[in-house]
């Protein structure tokens, strides 16, 4: 079957004539392009740009509610860490195995996870959860104490999410509940191979005395086989890790 014979048209969005081809079908003209292609690719162009327009402003608005305003402008050239485990955090992959990185208040610990976590969001496109411990322990006695399943619906959400970010555990008196929560989280992601980030002033032991005897072994237990650690310390003190 040869093509149909072009005709010429003008076209509906720009005015200018050219060829257009009829849809033919058994012999009857169905029907008869009415925009030139120049047009039509200029227009499947602005959808493509608008559609990524809009996914940009997605992750943007998404951003804001992961990381808080303080930490979303880190130059990690100047934090105070030394650069060792500076590069061990930000090009930590995503995968099993969490990451714990403990050290000394304000060398940067948080705000490395935060620009580790923007790669995973930006470029990566993972789900994340990010709050900080205090953040966790209100939130689970408060949701608790409202009851409803407010409280289990949380702890199902930080079980579940790809990538959860617990900012400065170890931090403040722990009730019981928030504590069997938080192993709850921790057990339930490790066995199901979701990694957690974690960050904490304290080292293993003053780690092991904050939490109950029967929780604390199995917890220092997971973090050893499914947390890569790393020691974050000041630029003076080297790269000891
Ligand atoms: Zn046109």
């Amino acid at each position: 079957m040869s093509d149909p014979n072009p005709v010429t048209r003008h076209c509906g969005q720009c005015g200018h004539p050219f060829q257009a081809v009829p849809f033919v079908y058994g012999g009857h003209v169905l029907a008869v392009p009415r925009y030139c292609e120049t047009c039509i690719a200029g227009n499947e162009r602005a959808e493509a740009l608008e559609r990524e327009r809009q996914e940009a402003q997605r992750l943007a608005l998404a951003w804001e509610r992961i990381c808080p305003p303080l930490y979303r402008d880190t130059d990690p050239s100047r934090l105070e860490c030394s650069p060792g485990p500076r590069e061990t955090i930000l090009s930590w992959q995503f995968g099993p195995k969490g990451l714990l990185a403990h050290g000394p208040a304000r060398l940067g610990k948080t705000r490395l996870v935060y620009l580790l976590l923007s790669r995973l969001h930006h470029l990566e496109r993972r789900k994340i959860i990010a709050l900080t411990a205090n953040a966790f322990s209100h939130r689970v006695s408060v949701l608790f104490g409202a009851g409803g399943g407010r409280g289990e619906a949380f702890i199902d959400s930080l079980t579940e999410v790809p990538v959860l970010f617990i900012d400065d555990i170890g931090k403040g008196r722990l009730t019981d509940r928030v504590e069997s929560e938080f192993f709850h989280v921790i057990e339930t992601r490790t066995a199901h191979l979701r990694p957690t980030l974690l960050t904490t002033n304290l080292n293993g032991e003053a780690l092991r005395l904050m939490w109950s005897a029967d929780r604390a072994e199995p917890l220092l237990g997971r973090f050893q086989e499914f947390f890569q650690t790393v020691a974050v310390v000041g630029q003076s003190t080297g790269e000891a890790i």
